[in-house]
C-alpha cells in the first residue's frame, strides 16, 4: 500500500494492485475520460460565435466572409478545427508557435502509454477514434504508469476548461432506494461516472446492480409508506 500519487490526494492505493492512485481517484479519471469523450461535440459546436443579423455584412466586399470563431475554443480544438476540409499543411503542424491543442496533448499522453506498455512504439488509433476513446481503452495501464497522478491532473485541468466553455457541469441525482449495505438514502448517479455510489458509506454499485436492487425493496418500501399513512389517517380520524 503507498499514497495515492494524484497531487492533493490523502487516500492510499489498493494493497493488491500495482495501481498509482486509489480506487477513488481511478474512478475519477475513467470519468474525466467519458466526460472529455462527451464533451467534444458540444466543444465543436461551441467554436462558432452567435451570429447576429449584422455581422459579417458590415463592411460589404466579401461574398462568404469567414464566421468568426471563439479564439479560446480554437486554441483547444487546435489550427484547422474552423474547417470542415482536411488540414491542408499536415505534418507542418508541429512547427505552430502558441498552447498546445487538446488533441496534441491527448496524443502526448498516449505516446506515453505505448512507451508505458511496450505494446507499441506508437500508438494506434482506428479510423474516426479520439485520443481520449483510445486513452479510455488504455486505462488499466495508465493507472500503473508511474506518471498516472501528473495525467490525473492534467486531465482534471483541461476538463475544467471544456466546461467553462460549454456550461456544463455533471450532474448528481439521488436515488430512491436505500443503500443495501448501510440503509441509509444516500445513493447517488452522477454524469460520466461509471458507479452508482452511496455518499454515506462509500458503497459502489453498477447500474445494473441497482436497478435489481431497487426492485427488490422498492415495492416493500411502498407498501410500508401506504401502510404508515394509513395508519395515520386512522388515528387522525
Ligand atoms: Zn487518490
Ligand atoms: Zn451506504
Amino acid at each position: 500500500m503507498s499514497s495515492c500519487t494524484v497531487p492533493g490526494c490523502p487516500r492510499t492505493t489498493d494493497e493488491d494492485t500495482r495501481r498509482r492512485m486509489c480506487p477513488r481517484c481511478a474512478r475519477q479519471l475513467q470519468a474525466l475520460l467519458r466526460e472529455l469523450v462527451g464533451q467534444m461535440p458540444i466543444l465543436q459546436a461551441s467554436l462558432q460565435l452567435d451570429r447576429s443579423p449584422t455581422t459579417g455584412s458590415v463592411h460589404g466586399g466579401r461574398a462568404h466572409s469567414p464566421m468568426p470563431v471563439r479564439g479560446d475554443v480554437l486554441t483547444l480544438l487546435g489550427p484547422g478545427s474552423n474547417t470542415t476540409l482536411s488540414d491542408p499543411y499536415g505534418d507542418t503542424r508541429g512547427d505552430q508557435t502558441g498552447p498546445p491543442s487538446l488533441d496534441q496533448i491527448l496524443r502526448g499522453w498516449a505516446e506515453a502509454t505505448a512507451e508505458h506498455t511496450r505494446l507499441a512504439p506508437t500508438p494506434w488509433r482506428r479510423p474516426g477514434q479520439t485520443w481520449a476513446e483510445w486513452l479510455a481503452a488504455y486505462l488499466p495501464w495508465i493507472l500503473g504508469a508511474p506518471w498516472a497522478g501528473d495525467f490525473h491532473q492534467e486531465l482534471g485541468e483541461l476538463v475544467g476548461r471544456v466546461r467553462a466553455i460549454t456550461r456544463t457541469e455533471p450532474r448528481r441525482r439521488p436515488l430512491d432506494a436505500p443503500c443495501p449495505s448501510c440503509e441509509a438514502f444516500g445513493l447517488v448517479e452522477e454524469d460520466w461516472q461509471p458507479y452508482v455510489e452511496c455518499t454515506v458509506c462509500e458503497l459502489l454499485l453498477t447500474p445494473d446492480e441497482y436497478t435489481a436492487h431497487a426492485r427488490r425493496v422498492m415495492p416493500r418500501l411502498y407498501r410500508t409508506a401506504l401502510l404508515l399513512a394509513a395508519q395515520q389517517h386512522q388515528e387522525s380520524a
